[in-house]
């Protein structure tokens, strides 16, 4: 399938990813956001939060992205729940978004890690 609308990269990695031209693991989906598993997990839980719009990174969030960056996060709770985090407080979860190369950032697609589970994990 070819998008080619404003809000998709075809060159981007997370863009194919959305639209099934590589296999991915899904936790979550609905119109506007796609959550996965992440290939290389650093915790017993790892899995990224992505909005289908492309949107390279938080460097490019603007007022105009308010509600649907509310709705991302809002989403983060419930589907580190579903993916096996354990409760609040004596479980939890951490929530990552690395911004530019300096920020540590390799996929320019904005995304939410979300890592959980019992410790050790393998970073973080
Ligand atoms: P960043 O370093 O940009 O914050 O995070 C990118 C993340 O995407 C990394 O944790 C990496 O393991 C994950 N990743 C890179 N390529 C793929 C892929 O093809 N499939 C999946 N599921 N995750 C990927
Ligand atoms: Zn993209």
């Amino acid at each position: 399938m070819t998008d080619h609308s404003p809000n998709h990269d075809p060159t981007c990695l997370f863009c194919k990813i959305i639209a099934k031209q590589i296999p991915s693991r899904r936790v979550y989906e609905d119109e506007e956001f796609y959550a996965f598993h992440d290939i290389a997990p650093w915790a017993p839980v790892h899995f990224l939060l992505i909005p289908k719009a492309h949107i390279a990174s938080m460097a490019q969030v603007t007022q105009g992205h308010a509600a649907l960056m509310g709705r991302m996060m809002a989403l983060v709770p419930v589907l580190a729940s579903q993916a096996g985090c354990r409760p609040y407080p004596e479980g939890g979860f951490r929530l990552v978004t690395n911004t530019g190369a300096e920020g540590g950032q390799e996929v320019r697609h904005l995304h939410f890690h979300i890592m959980g589970g019992p410790r050790p994990w393998l970073r973080g």
